[in-house]
């Protein structure tokens, strides 16, 4: 691709910032933070954490956040150790997959009164079932929703290229400001997308997002990079998409 993308306002780089899990540290700390810099972010959310808060994620919604969807019981692999029996991904179908997103999606709209639009792999999961017999759900994710986003991938994603049901999602929890710089540095120089993944917000702990290392990032809204919840850049790269067709 060239090395320049029209993202809007002239701006040389997307960023978009999300948050998995409904955390509550995201509502005592992490919102009212980016609130104050007027940063939208994305927050893939699962619906029982949110019903135990629920005027606070409703008042994130109202405020401009993207509420993602992030499946109802949040199946991982049987990799990890603390995953239940029964949400171990290797002994699911792709049927079971899309029972649970869609219970979610039907849990947030009659919760928040939003239509989850994009979409966070659980663990950075994208298959159900084991060996011989595991199938993609990438083609579920790309029926339901605008982007479906990984964790701990590589870096940038290039809007010209990428399947938007499955964009890199660089992991920010537990890293200074000077660690993402160079993966900010990537996607200034091809006027690519960054997408920043973490839980916790403003602590420093383990899967926490440092505060300073978020206030970094909000600063970066008044300078070159489009600030931006995932699915507003995707439904950017999709229009571009279709002018350049
Ligand atoms: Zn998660």
């Amino acid at each position: 691709m060239a090395d320049t993308f029209p993202w809007p306002e002239g701006k040389r780089f997307a960023l978009s910032l999300s948050f998995d899990d409904a955390r509550a540290s995201c509502l005592d700390h992490g919102i009212p933070l980016l609130n104050t810099h007027g940063v939208k972010a994305t927050f893939y959310v699962l619906p029982h954490p949110v019903e135990e808060h629920l005027e606070s994620w409703r008042a994130a919604a109202e405020a401009g956040h993207e509420m993602g969807n992030h499946t109802a019981s949040h199946p991982c692999s049987a990799n990890f150790h603390w995953i239940s029996p029964d949400r171990r991904t290797e002994d699911w179908t792709l049927p079971q997959m899309e029972t649970d997103l869609d219970e979610a999606t039907v849990a947030l709209q009659r919760l928040l009164d939003v239509t989850p639009r994009s979409f966070a792999y659980p663990c950075g999961n994208t298959t159900v079932g084991r060996g011989e017999q595991a199938h993609s759900y990438i083609p579920a994710i790309a029926k339901r929703f605008v982007c479906g986003r990984l964790f701990k991938s590589e870096g940038p994603v290039d809007p010209a290229t990428a399947d938007l049901s499955a964009v890199f999602g660089v992991d920010m929890d537990e890293r200074d400001y000077a660690d993402l710089v160079p993966y900010l540095d990537q996607a200034r120089e091809r006027s690519t997308w960054l997408v920043l993944a973490g839980h916790d917000m403003c602590l420093d702990k383990r899967q926490g997002v440092r505060r300073e290392t978020l206030e970094a990032l909000c600063v970066l809204a008044d300078g070159d990079a489009w600030v931006a919840p995932v699915a507003d850049v995707a439904d950017h790269i999709l229009a571009h998409r279709q002018v350049m067709l």
